[in-house]
């Protein structure tokens, strides 16, 4: 016997019939003794036709009053998966499964105040606990929890499933799964390569570093939880005849295990290859080269929330002037420049260039940090294609390169199949 988390995101959920076949997923894990608890996105849509709604709201002319308030965002969109909960424990109470809903204020699930964008404080396991131990399923509503304000708080958009790995954790869990509308976690888009492959295994570390480049399978989050405490997270199909041979398997169902590294044997040097689209670069030429200056930079464009990632700097030649550059999301190089403009002074540089419609590809794997070599291979590969490289930026366990947007592809499926990872 063992206790399972599975989380089932929107498209898992989209109408009835395919809430009654999450029904039949779940069974299968009842039948087979386990003790289970079930969390649930909105049915595929909702969350953004909740938000437009909020988002619409006609304003009286004139008025300067906030857009919206953010606590009666949260009640609006929050809804969403309250109605999936309840569907579904109604589906599994018709298959003669005991059956109960639970919204995050009712466990409760204690996040912070930052409503809209909630992080998950501490969960209340002890409820679900007892109930699992009776045989109970508990159905919770993912996104929401409870704000120190005692009022509803949603975890920001792909939230469900950090609310699952949270619960996992609360519950102790001996495995998390994610139910999603792929069979896996693949080594990059198979709608860029064909030859993708699933993995068997990927590393907390790497997954995390594949969700933050764009491999939209995991809200972030979701993983960093997971990854402290080491909750053994399936990523999974519920479209897949939930009955099919192999479906229950407790130590290995179809699907992409995310563990911790000690958990994979054959560790590959690369694991997979991720891009980022829509990345812009902005160079401030001319900089003194004194010290403070990357702080006058970079501390405004963190006071307006602007997320500043790839940095380089240049070694001055006459110790006297540098050069900066760094990449921002392209939607937000308008407010950026506007931000250096205004400390212009402060900053002390000379001109600024930007350019949008950059791409941020990646190579990810932890078998770099003791594999020589592995980003010469990458160099000369996009070299042979005549790709041409703007920035670079290692870790230990990644290596991302900045290129031009209309490259993104063949750059792709050239590193894809440099490491070897193309189908077999
Ligand atoms: N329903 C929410 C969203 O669409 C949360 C989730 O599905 O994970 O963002
Ligand atoms: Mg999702």
């Amino acid at each position: 016997m063992a206790r399972i988390v599975m989380k089932f995101g929107g498209t898992s959920v989209a109408d009835l019939n395919r809430i009654h076949n999450v029904a039949r997923h779940v069974k299968r894990e009842v039948d087979a003794g386990h003790e289970v608890a079930v969390v649930v996105s909105a049915m595929s849509g909702k969350t953004n036709e909740l938000v437009g709604w909020v988002e619409n709201m006609p304003k009286v002319a004139g008025s300067n009053a906030p857009f919206y308030d953010a606590r009666e965002y949260d009640a609006v969109v929050a809804s969403g998966e309250q109605v999936t909960s309840g569907l579904l424990a109604i589906a599994l109470q018709s298959m003669g499964i005991n059956a109960r809903s639970w919204q995050g204020w009712q466990l409760p699930i204690r996040t912070d105040n930052a409503h809209g964008a909630a992080r998950i404080l501490d969960i209340d396991g002890t409820d679900i606990t007892r109930r699992m131990g009776e045989g109970q399923v508990a159905v919770v509503a993912g996104f929401q929890g409870l704000g120190p304000d005692n009022r509803l708080a949603t975890l920001g958009r792909g939230g469900s499933d950090t609310s699952a790995v949270a619960i996992a954790a609360a519950v102790k869990a001996d495995r998390c799964d994610i139910y999603t509308d792929v069979d896996g976690v693949y080594t990059t888009d198979p709608r860029i390569e064909p030859k993708a492959r699933r993995l068997k295994k990927i590393a907390f570390e790497e997954m995390l570093e594949m969700a933050s480049l764009g491999a939209k399978v995991l809200q972030v989050r979701s993983v960093e939880l997971a990854m402290v405490h080491k909750v053994r997270t399936f990523v999974r199909s519920s479209f897949e005849d939930p009955d099919a041979p192999g479906m229950g398997d407790l130590m290995n169902p179809p699907g992409t295990l995310i563990c911790d590294e000690d958990e994979i044997v054959e560790q590959e040097v690369v694991t997979g290859i991720a891009y980022a689209k829509d990345e812009a670069q902005i160079s401030l030429r001319r900089l003194a080269d004194r010290p403070g200056v990357s702080a006058a930079i970079f501390g405004p464009l963190a006071e307006a929330h602007i997320n500043v990632d790839m940095i380089v700097q240049n070694i001055s030649e006459d110790g006297s002037k540098t050069d900066m550059t760094f990449t921002v999301p392209s939607g937000d190089v308008d407010k950026a420049l506007r931000v250096l403009g205004d400390n212009k002074e402060k900053i002390g540089y000379d001109v600024i260039q930007s350019e949008s419609g950059l791409v941020k590809v990646s190579v990810i794997g932890i078998g770099m940090r003791s594999h020589a070599g592995v980003a010469a291979s990458a160099f000369r590969a996009l070299a042979d294609k005549g790709i041409n490289i703007k920035a670079i930026t290692t870790s230990e366990i990644k290596i991302s390169i900045l290129i031009d947007g209309p490259y993104a592809e063949l750059a792709v499926r050239t590193l894809h199949s440099t490491y070897g990872l193309d189908k077999s």
